[in-house]
């Protein structure tokens, strides 16, 4: 079957694309369409030219498989050229999704009609580049330059509906597409319609010519949304271009700055998350063909800050749920703080009045545990406390029907040992999602010693079901995510007291591309938490301790390691804190030194990165990209930089394992190489393969 078929309805002739699964511009459909093209041209029978797809979509994009090897001729700009040469209309036929290099091909054309439901977008700036074959230029030609903004820099598409009003599509079809493009590009024969080309259309872009304020506003707006990103500047450079100079400069520009982008870290590192994200749902000894438990109705036990946000997860993906709680009172203010999510998104305009109160009718509340009788999934929020939690799974066992999958949410406590309270072990796994559970997406999918496949395979699906990504790890202190999260905490503390500040730790790693730093994060989720489970567990952390004991719990007390003034959430360096920090010290007989901005990052992550090798060395996680997801999902690990193991590849691994064992030497075994980080630097290998 060829990649691309030929075939004549009348005086049109209709090229179609047939690359499954969805139409990627590959070698040979470029290939295909060049033919077609130069074929359509010779034929004197032909007037016109129709390009369609079969299968679900229209080209939906370049084929990233080819990204980063070397080019296939003929590229993409030849063939797109030889379009715009044609003497005979050529009309796009949309549906689906026409998307980076598939929407630049119907900018070639000289007409694009689409059916309804069709989405048209430039998503490339989501792997880091900018749509490379002249899509920056001639978009901004047909919907205007704000506009093309939009849609360059966040790579979300438009619907065929706005698409038509903007000028992008000039007629939505009803019925057969194909049928309905050729009548289209017989009605442009009829009519003799002139061959416009979208290179030459001057009218949208010389309304923003004398308005430089369009893109300097832009450029702020950027700077917030896409902080650290490089492509999203690039993209604007591009569309700025298009606005000021000549077409064929604009082009070249585009290409110049697409060659960086694509041989620059930032890109390669989003394209490997790209595969990162589709690997992680791949689990080695649970095939695909597992045969799932099927998930019709949910129940979560305990309506607190996770089980709430947990709830509206099944909610919004329109699974029916019962959380059940001990007490009435903290069932209305689980189920009133649901309701109050909601009704901020909808004041955002992001849902409406009836989609709220569709999704609090799917939440029932229940003080019973039999109203989980019928429950398919059950997920346990309960305090953290072991006794707590087996006293739930036994009544979970007695209630539950049989084949319900018993998920707990917990952080750090052991998931074998809570599935001993049951009789049903095989049912039980992790659940483990992140705080705020209704945005953060990431689940830890954590499987138990005695864990059914089936509820693995269940599970993962579910989560993809509720809109999360998921990644399995096995079970151990802290699990993959928060284990590695320790090692930074430790050494972000111990900075304090060799000589750094609170602000100076958390800029580093602020300006590193992290949401916020340790010390920041520690106010906003209160440091209270960290204090009572050191307590418990009878351990120490001299800076921390000490914040608490004075009544520092972090923003909710207006104070913690920085000071926030009327209710503001912007901290504020407190040379109180600085004073404990220095007594601390004293009392440690530490000395303290100026440490470099260098240091800290070393001293922060590295440790991080040594903790994903041992995880993987004791084979809790099943790849690196795993824990690269993990951390891109569950932190804000800029997703430029990969995810910590591909940061790490990106260093060395050699002087990463060489750094580490300084560290140890004049710091001790906290710092101990792990043996696989020692092995791949030996051998010159990375974790991800890049
Ligand atoms: P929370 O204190 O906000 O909520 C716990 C809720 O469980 C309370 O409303 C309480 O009334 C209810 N509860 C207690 N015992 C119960 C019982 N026997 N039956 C029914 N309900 C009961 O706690 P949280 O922060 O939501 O944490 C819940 C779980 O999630 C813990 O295991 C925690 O480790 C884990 N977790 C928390 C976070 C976080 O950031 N807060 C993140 C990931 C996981």
């Amino acid at each position: 079957m060829a990649a691309v078929n030929y075939a004549k309805q009348g005086s049109v002739a209709v090229l179609t694309v047939d690359n499954p699964p969805v139409n990627a511009l590959s070698q040979p459909v470029r290939q295909g369409l060049l033919d077609g093209i130069v074929d359509a041209g010779k034929d004197a029978s032909v007037r016109a030219i129709v390009i369609a797809c079969t299968g679900r979509t229209f080209i939906a994009g370049a084929d990233i498989t080819e990204f980063g090897k070397p080019p296939r001729e003929p590229g993409l700009h030849g063939v797109l050229d030889l379009m715009e040469k044609s003497t005979k209309p050529i009309v796009a036929a949309i549906h689906g999704t026409a998307f980076g290099g598939g929407l630049e091909v119907t900018l070639c054309c000289h007409y694009r009609v689409a059916v309804g439901a069709a989405q048209l977008g430039l998503p490339e700036v989501k792997l880091g580049l900018l749509p490379g074959a002249g899509g920056t230029q001639r978009l901004p030609r047909l919907v205007g330059p704000e506009k093309a903004l939009d849609m360059i820099t966040t790579g979300n598409p438009i619907r065929a509906k706005e698409a038509l009003a903007l000028g992008l599509v000039d007629e939505i079809i009803d019925g057969d597409l194909t049928a309905g493009a050729v009548k289209f590009a017989e009605k442009v024969l009829a009519e003799n319609r002139p061959l416009r080309l979208v290179r030459d259309r001057e009218e949208k872009i010389a309304a923003a010519r004398g308005k430089p304020e369009i893109f300097d506003n832009y450029r702020k707006t950027l700077r917030q949304r896409s902080r650290g990103f490089e492509a999203p500047v690039a993209n604007l450079e591009c569309v700025q271009d298009a606005v000021n100079l000549p077409f064929e400069q604009g082009l070249k520009n585009e290409r110049e700055r697409f060659m960086k982008l694509m041989t620059g870290a930032q890109s390669k590192a989003q394209r490997y998350f790209f595969f990162a994200e589709r690997e992680a749902a791949k689990i080695p000894d649970v095939p695909k063909e597992t045969t799932e438990r099927p998930i019709r109705k949910a129940a979560v036990i305990g309506a607190g800050t996770m089980g709430g946000g947990i709830a509206m997860n099944f909610a919004s993906a329109g699974i029916p749920v019962t959380v059940i709680e001990t007490a009435q009172a903290a069932l209305d203010r689980g189920l009133g703080i649901c309701r109050k999510n909601y009704e901020n998104t909808a004041a955002k305009g992001r849902l409406t009045q009836a989609q709220v109160e569709e999704r609090m009718g799917l939440m029932t509340g229940s003080l019973d545990f039999g109203a989980a009788a019928d429950a398919d999934v059950i997920i346990e929020a309960v305090f953290e406390e072991m006794p707590v939690k087996k006293q739930v799974f036994a009544k979970l066992d007695a209630v539950a029907k049989p084949g319900a999958i018993l998920a707990t949410n917990t952080s750090t406590l052991d998931i074998n040992e809570i599935a001993t309270a049951t009789r049903r072990p095989q049912d039980v796994i992790g659940l483990h999602f992140f705080s705020p559970a209704n945005v953060m997406r990431l689940v830890e999918v954590v499987r138990g010693a005695k864990t059914a496949k089936d509820v693995i395979a269940t599970s993962m699906s579910l989560s993809k079901r509720i809109g999360k990504v998921a990644a399995l790890v096995g079970v151990c202190d802290g699990f993959t995510g928060n284990r590695m999260l320790a090692q930074r905490t430790r050494e972000a503390s111990a900075l304090l007291l060799e000589g750094a500040s609170p602000a100076q730790v958390d800029k580093v790693l602020y300006d590193f591309g992290l949401p916020m730093g340790p010390f920041a994060m520690g106010d906003l989720a209160g440091l209270d938490i960290g204090w009572r489970i050191r307590k418990a567990k009878g351990l120490k952390s001299p800076v921390a301790d000490k914040l608490c004991e004075a009544g520092r719990f972090g923003q909710k007390t207006g104070a913690g390691y920085y000071k926030y003034e009327g209710g503001s959430r912007t901290p504020i360096p407190d040379p109180l804190v600085d004073q404990l920090i220095e007594e601390a010290a004293a009392a440690q007989q530490i000395k303290r030194r100026k440490i470099d901005d260098e240091e800290i990052l070393a001293r922060c992550l590295y440790p991080m990165v040594n903790e994903g090798a041992k995880i993987l060395e004791e084979g809790l996680a099943i790849r690196a990209s795993d824990i690269d997801v993990i951390w891109v999902y569950g932190y804000g690990w800029p997703v430029y930089r990969g995810g910590p193991m591909h940061w790490a590849d990106g260093i060395g691994l050699k002087q990463i394992r060489d750094t580490m064992e300084q560290f140890r030497q004049s710091h001790g075994e906290q710092f101990k190489v792990s043996a696989l980080l020692d092995k791949l630097a030996n051998e010159g290998k990375t974790f991800t393969g890049g």
